[in-house]
């Protein structure tokens, strides 16, 4: 199908099939859901979070393992671009049972410190690992695609010289709780497609302190790289299974 600018656009059904065949990749390559599994979806109300919660959801009809979900928003003490209750309508209409929490995030700063995302993220995660302990979750679900796994390996090797990316499974040793990324083989051009054809790409955020984060560095320094090519992104992606130890330092 041609789209209003003359490139392809996938049509709803397309986009949505392109999109439900690679998390079912990403389920099955690395087992990520198991029966009887409680996932609490991570949902901010942009398009990669929100495009995970109506894939689990459709899944749920039929995926052999039987499973639960139920999203969790959090609200910091900065970011007011959300449309929290259109975005609880749209979970509800998938049968998702959906709170928010609020966070302080900068009202937890230390004196002297400035905000950035690190902090952000740390907080957020620490309070969704919380959650799901108390309320009985034993896996939580992420929006991170693979755009976003793949810039994580560039920043890491860029910034810290050091090889290492975002795992598609996370287990951690001191909590009963393991984070699930079902778009790790989804690109960031795929589910946009997905999200614009469904319609729910509107909630973007539009945070004032990522702005001139390094990631915003490393996408673009990343695009240059790649020239925007799938098999390159993906033979990155790849490379961080397929490593030859022969040819290291
Ligand atoms: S961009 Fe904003 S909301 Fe996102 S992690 Fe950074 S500080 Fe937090």
């Amino acid at each position: 199908m041609r789209g209003p600018r003359g490139g392809y656009h996938p049509s709803v059904k397309e986009a949505e099939n392109q999109l439900a065949k690679l998390t079912e990749s990403a389920l099955r390559r690395y087992s990520m859901i198991e029966e009887g599994d409680r996932i609490l979806v991570a949902v901010s109300g942009g398009k990669d979070s929100t495009s995970l919660a109506y894939d689990l959801a459709a899944k749920r009809r039929w995926w052999p393992a039987r499973y639960e979900i139920r999203a969790l928003h959090i609200a910091t003490d900065f970011c007011s671009c959300c449309k929290k209750t259109a975005l609880f309508d749209l979970l509800a209409s998938w049968g998702i049972e959906a709170l928010s929490i609020d966070v302080p995030v900068i009202g937890r700063l230390k004196p002297g410190r400035s905000m950035n995302c690190y902090w952000c993220s740390t907080q957020r995660r620490t309070e969704l690992i919380l959650y799901a302990m108390a309320e009985g979750f034993n896996k939580i679900a992420l929006g991170h695609h693979l755009d976003d796994i793949v810039e994580t390996l560039m920043m890491n090797m860029l910034y810290k010289g050091q090889v290492s990316g975002m795992l598609p499974v996370l287990k951690y040793g001191k909590y009963p709780v393991s984070v699930i990324r079902p778009l790790a083989l989804c690109e960031e051009r795929q589910v946009i497609a997905f999200a614009e054809e469904k319609g729910f790409r509107s909630a973007a955020c539009t945070c004032p302190y990522g702005r001139d984060s390094k990631r915003r560095e490393v996408r673009e320094r990343l695009a240059s790289l790649t020239g925007g090519s799938s098999r390159l992104k993906r033979n990155l992606f790849d490379s961080m299974s397929n490593v030859n130890g022969e040819y290291l330092p």
